[in-house]
């Protein structure tokens, strides 16, 4: 299977950035700035606090919405958190489980990721699926046992017919926010290997049919190379998507290598 038979997809990772005014006003340079007829599927990850602003903001413009995190209980006593159900109702369809400054900042595990990916998926999200090896690991050359490990571990009782709805996300934590990128040929022999494991995990069906973006200081520079590889579907971006021009062009990178050129 390959590009066109798996839909792009380009996610906005805006982490702790932006006041409500600020976010109103990068939603709306987005909306205004992205190719319109474009086949790539496009999402942007506000803070929670300026999630239905956003929603608002984007108007007509096909921009998805999504959560940065979600907790795994419906309500209650959770202080802090919010959960599938409040994300849904203020018009998000995506939320990030996994990432990895929630992995290696607030010390989030596997197990923990599990019970998150579970929980936005039986609340009707869909799920970005964040895992990566850090810089010693890859230079321990563990990148594979640690890309597998989270893989497995974090979709534990994840049945083959929900994962249409996960979309994995590559980011080796070494190349998040650092200005450092993963070469197009780390990129690609990373991916491939997911693939493999979700073979392992799944079958061949699901194992090409499950997107699976690269994440790690994506610019519009490095963007064709990076997403020109077979098994690359995709970005998710964090400082480049608070530049609504740098985004855009991100996206435009991809709709070309979709048109061929
Ligand atoms: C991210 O936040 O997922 C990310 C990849 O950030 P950056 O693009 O800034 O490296």
């Amino acid at each position: 299977m390959t590009g066109p038979q798996r839909r792009p997809i380009i996610g906005g990772n805006w982490k702790m950035n932006t006041t409500l005014s600020e976010a109103v006003e990068l939603a709306g340079a987005l909306a205004a700035s992205l190719p319109p007829e474009r086949w790539t599927e496009v999402v942007v990850f506000p803070p929670f606090t300026n999630l239905e602003a956003v929603r608002e903001s984007l108007g007509e413009s096909r921009i998805g919405l999504g959560g940065q995190d979600v907790f795994w209980e419906e309500r209650g006593a959770f202080t802090g958190e919010v959960s599938a159900e409040m994300l849904l109702s203020v018009g998000c369809k995506h939320v990030i489980c996994g990432h990895s400054e929630r992995r290696h900042v607030i010390g989030e595990s596997s197990e923990i990721v599990n019970r998150k990916v579970r929980s936005a998926l039986e609340g009707e999200l869909k799920v970005i699926l964040a895992i990566g090896e850090t810089e010693v690991e890859r230079h321990g050359g563990k990148t594979e046992s640690v890309v597998s490990d989270q893989l497995r571990r974090s979709l534990e009782d994840i049945p083959a017919e929900i994962m249409r709805d996960v979309v994995i996300a590559y980011e080796p934590v070494w190349a998040i926010g650092t200005g450092v990128t993963a070469t197009p040929e780390q990129a690609q022999a990373a991916h491939a290997f997911v693939r493999l494991v979700l073979v392992e995990m799944y079958d061949d069906a699901v194992a090409e049919a499950t997107r699976i973006q690269y994440g790690g200081s994506v610019t519009a520079t490095n963007a064709p190379a990076l997403l020109g590889c077979p098994d690359v579907d995709g970005a998710l971006v964090g400082g480049a998507s608070l530049k609504p021009q740098e985004f855009a062009a991100i996206v435009g990178a991809q709709e070309r290598i979709l048109n061929g050129g």
